[in-house]
């Protein structure tokens, strides 16, 4: 994905946008149930993603992903799967590495992804099961 960097969203929004990707469309109290928040809070948020383009938001029906929405979650998804696969290539198994990307992924940047996608020869799954998108942009053979 071109013109991002990988910080542009904060950790909640970041999960609620992978969230809404694995469930397609998605209603505000799903979410609410799912993040443990109160509606208020998850509207609040949603409304942010729509101001972004991210998602297409419309009070009391729930929202969905945009495109620049799927392309942002499968970056995320993309960024989570290849640091559990540095995780595991320096001997962590991969349970563990996922549950430890968790706790770091959001802070790193686009340009480490690609060095790790560039170094693991551009896998298109983790270890833990995360399909690894091709960039359209990056290192990725094939990619625009
Ligand atoms: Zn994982
Ligand atoms: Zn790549």
């Amino acid at each position: 994905m071109k013109g991002i960097n990988g910080l542009e969203l904060s950790p909640k929004k970041t999960d609620y946008l992978k969230f809404i990707k694995e469930k397609k469309k998605v209603k505000t109290t799903e979410i609410s149930d799912k993040f443990k928040v109160d509606p208020s809070t998850t509207t609040k948020i949603l409304l942010e993603l729509a101001k972004t383009d991210l998602i297409t938001y419309t009070p009391y029906h729930g929202c969905s992903l945009t495109e620049k929405g799927i392309k942002y979650a499968e970056f995320l998804n993309r960024r989570h799967g290849l640091i559990v696969c540095m995780l595991v290539g320096m001997g962590m198994d991969a349970k563990t590495a996922c549950e430890a990307a968790g706790r770091f992924e959001y802070f790193v940047t686009k340009d480490v992804v690609d060095i790790l996608c560039k170094n693991f020869s551009h896998p298109d799954h983790s270890p833990c099961g995360t399909r690894i998108s091709r960039d359209t942009c990056c290192c990725c053979p094939g990619g625009r």
